[in-house]
């Protein structure tokens, strides 16, 4: 198991992690034997968003004596109103449902209290204002919850919230398919489209600028990205449902997702014991088997475009600089418009930098994107100095 840092929130969480949403509907003793394992395998995260009652005491159980080998997303907002799952913004609602979970969870604290579903700019906007998130204030400051997160499908309300400072991690929807559909489409109608047998244009599909500048600005910011839909409900790994109209493997959804900027942990739904199982299989694979950049560039979307996708699989390089790294601090500036000196820090700290790039070319022979890295480190060199 890798274990990576939860950004700025000074936790560390293994790099595969456990979504708990599919453990809804299941037995206790199902609930323990995934929980048991997954603790076993060194998964030491755990995304707990529903608000169903059963399962949330099942987890509490499976947990008892044991609660501070796991780090939890706990989610405000995630409400059980009547019978049913309801996203709310009512605050009594929303302090019953999170002390529920604490009392189900037998706990008195959870690592990150998650505002829960945030998928529109004005909903963010409200939200940032409201008893709710002044609820979460507090909660963070009596030590109740140690960060704040916010779970998101959308990227511009992401990083509107992001760069309200107040988020420490935030939970997203990230995969290949995800981050490649242009900003003027609508993923949904695509999936549609693809699900009627309509062809894609893959050569209009690039890097969706939003999702990319999220990803940075979340670096930049210590904003650690916790992953859902890696493999977008299963539909990337069959040609026929995938957008993308190839087939890609777990490995290579994952290795996407922890190859992003940011991301800290993706949480895989498991439900029973050969899920977890499978998913700790992730580690055992070769580097081959998880190798993403080849099956992506195959689409051939990037092969103008030269753009990195800070994969580092143009390493190793005789001078030792941290390809994918210097190549993100330069998108920072150049395509994020961030100051150069607000991003140099970052830069610095990397040992070493472009002005010891030996031009040697070895990292553009190995690159699957035809990123002209050459001559992306002497602007590296030109705009960060030393
Ligand atoms: S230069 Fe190419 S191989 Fe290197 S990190 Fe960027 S995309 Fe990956
Ligand atoms: S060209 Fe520069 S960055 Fe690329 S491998 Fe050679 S020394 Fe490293």
């Amino acid at each position: 198991m890798e274990y990576r840092k939860l950004g700025r929130t000074g936790m560390t969480v293994s790099a595969v992690s456990l979504g708990c949403e599919h453990l809804q509907g299941k037995d206790y003793e199902t609930v323990k034997t995934v929980i048991d394992a997954a603790l076993d395998a060194g998964i030491n995260f755990f995304d707990v968003f529903m608000s169903e009652p059963n399962v949330r005491s099942n987890i509490g159980k499976a947990l008892k004596g044991r609660r501070e080998k796991v780090i939890i997303q706990g989610h405000i907002g995630s409400c059980w109103v009547d019978g049913q799952y309801k996203v709310s913004r009512d605050i009594n609602e929303c302090v019953a449902a999170f002390e529920d979970l604490l009392d189900r969870l037998q706990t008195d604290y959870i690592d990150v209290g998650f505002l829960h579903f945030v998928d529109k700019e004005n909903d963010w906007d409200t939200l940032e204002k409201s008893e709710v998130m002044q609820y979460a204030l507090s909660l963070k400051e009596k030590g109740v919850i140690k960060a704040i997160g916010l779970s998101s499908h959308d990227p511009v309300t992401a990083k509107k919230a992001v760069d309200s400072g107040y988020i420490d991690v935030l939970m997203f929807s990230l995969n290949p398919a995800y981050d490649l559909v242009p900003k003027d489409r609508d993923m949904t109608e695509i999936f549609t489209e693809v699900i009627k047998g309509e062809k894609q244009d893959f050569s209009a599909l690039t890097l969706e600028p939003a999702r990319a500048a999220l990803y940075r600005d979340c670096e930049d910011r210590g904003v650690a990205i916790t992953v859902m839909k890696t493999l977008a409900m299963g539909t990337l790994l069959d040609a026929k449902r995938s957008p993308l109209g190839i087939a890609l493997t777990e490995g290579q959804c994952i290795s996407y997702a922890l190859s992003r900027p940011a991301v800290a942990a993706v949480m895989v739904g498991m439900q029973r014991l050969s899920d977890v199982e499978n998913a700790v299989k992730y580690w055992e694979l070769s580097e081959r088997e998880r190798d993403h950049s080849e099956a992506l560039a195959s689409l051939g979307m990037f092969s103008s475009d030269g753009r990195c996708m800070y994969c580092n699989h143009c390493l190793p390089c005789p001078a030792k600089i941290d390809i994918a790294a210097v190549n993100k601090y330069l998108d920072l500036v150049e395509l994020d418009k961030k100051p150069a000196d607000s991003v140099s820090q970052h830069y610095t700290a990397l040992g070493n930098t472009a002005e010891t790039c030996l031009a040697c070319g070895a990292c553009e022979t190995r690159c699957p994107f035809h990123v002209p890295v050459i001559k992306r480190m002497q602007r590296a060199a030109e705009t960060f100095g030393k």
